[in-house]
């Protein structure tokens, strides 16, 4: 009999707090897969000599580099950058790259790893991968942003290619930075290929990529909501985050006869009684993307809105609840208010935003409860989309696109319920995610042997 089949839980999460000391992060990350994964497989010994969930939450690789570019003032500048390129068992590794100041190498081996079980979800053939830079864009001109992608690109490029590992957009890497980080590639390289995703809509951008994450996350909330024939019209959401996914996701609510009611920024958040409609979402997108102002001068803007100066929307009463800024910023307590509020639904724009604690709280509380890795799959599936674009030489439309994605979230939700029903009526959409997640990958590594 296989050693590892005496490994139990415990065991296998001391282990991986030892081999990544200090990394809580990817630890949590881990931990919360590991959980689902381990009973999963209780009965299913091939997964346990193979050593499957050991190999998958150790990185294929992790490329580490010094990224060194010149400031307005000719400032010598030095910053690290990275690529985790986690496991590309069923396809080329994929995902965003995020500038950040709290990027460190546990941020992006715990994204890497979520992602890994979320492009499997989406059923297209990508690995998991994630990559960025301890750079804050915030304040920067755009001159100073163009040398720090381009020196980062110069060490990338290396690192990937349209069949090796396709990088894209996250938190601070939008459509500006995608440019100027394409036509590095493009300038070192000499290849026009489709390396990156969310591209401009002149170079190889796919349709439906700009609003993918957040309608996405919507349409998710919506299907989990179908499932207990319910729906968003009528309801009140409170939203965190104001960048790409944030405002898409308050666009989807509001088509949908919801009332966003919040929206947030790393400085505080804006309480709109009246609703954040869609003229107010167009002038929060134009201050956030061509203005990069605050989300404090909402209320010069707008009346009847109040700003909280360091605080988080998770106190305001709401039905819905759709947390799209970052990791970790909605903990026990704040779960705990929301659920004593009444809230129905929560459904992740963004990649972990829950702790560990507040997912347990949400479960407890038997609320639907969408977790990142499935309900912002629709990002990066318009992504994989836009691999095949790029591939076939060719532009879908508009029209085409949306349909193809309220059917991969769709698909993606059925399969968290095919997993994660627990027979009383209450899907575990965790335990779902994990499982569909997990098992594709496993089947491809099993197939390919002690690699
Ligand atoms: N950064 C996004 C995510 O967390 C998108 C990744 C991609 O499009 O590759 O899924």
């Amino acid at each position: 009999m296989a050693v590892s089949d005496h490994v139990d839980l415990e065991t296998f999460i001391k282990g991986v707090e030892k081999r990544n000391p200090g990394q809580n992060e990817f630890v949590q990350a881990v931990t919360e897969v590991a959980q689902d994964i381990f009973e999963f497989i209780a009965d299913k010994e091939e997964y346990h000599e193979a050593q499957i969930l050991r190999r998958i939450a150790e990185p294929d690789r992790v490329v580490s580099f010094r990224v060194c570019w010149e400031d307005d003032n000719h400032n010598v500048r030095v910053q690290r950058g990275w690529r985790v390129q986690n496991n590309n068992a069923i396809g080329p590794y994929k995902g965003g790259i995020r500038f950040h100041p709290s990027v460190t190498e546990s941020v992006l081996k715990f994204l890497a790893f979520e992602q890994t079980f979320k492009n499997s979800l989406t059923g297209l053939p990508m690995g998991g991968g994630k990559g960025g830079a301890n750079f804050n864009p915030r304040g920067k001109s755009d001159g100073e942003v163009m040398r720090f992608c381009q020196s980062f690109m110069t060490e990338l490029y290396r690192h990937i290619g349209p069949d090796t590992d396709v990088p894209a957009g996250d938190i601070g890497v939008g459509a500006r930075e995608i440019g100027y980080m394409f036509g590095q590639y493009k300038r070192i390289t000499g290849r026009w290929e489709g390396v990156l995703t969310g591209k401009g809509m002149e170079y190889g951008g796919s349709q439906m990529r700009p609003e993918a994450t957040g309608y996405g996350a919507v349409y998710f909330m919506q299907n989990m909501l179908k499932h207990k024939k319910d729906g968003i019209d009528g309801k009140t959401a409170v939203i965190s985050g104001s960048g790409n996914v944030a405002t898409h996701a308050a666009e989807q609510i509001t088509k949908q006869g919801g009332k966003v009611l919040t929206l947030s920024d790393s400085g505080g958040f804006i309480h709109d009684p009246d609703g954040i409609d869609q003229d107010k979402i167009d002038w929060i997108k134009d201050l956030k993307t061509n203005r990069r102002g605050r989300i404090s001068e909402y209320t010069d803007e707008f009346t009847g809105a109040s700003y909280h100066e360091g605080e988080r929307p998770w106190g305001v009463k709401c039905d819905l609840a759709l947390p799209c800024a970052t990791q970790n910023e909605l903990n026990g307590d704040e779960a705990r208010t929301l659920v004593d509020n009444g809230v129905i639904a929560v459904s992740e724009g963004a990649n972990m935003p829950t702790t560990l604690e507040g997912v347990h709280i949400f479960h407890d509380a038997k609320i639907m409860y969408g977790p990142g890795k499935a309900a912002n799959a629709g990002g990066v599936a318009v992504s994989g989309l836009e691999m095949s674009q790029n591939a076939e030489r060719i532009s879908w439309n508009h029209e085409r696109l949306g349909t193809m994605l309220t059917e991969l979230m769709e698909g993606i939700h059925d399969k968290c319920v095919k997993y994660g029903d627990q027979g009383d009526g209450y899907v575990d959409y965790v335990k779902g995610a994990n499982i569909a997640g997990f098992k594709k990958v496993a089947d491809a590594m099993l197939a390919y042997g002690v690699v």
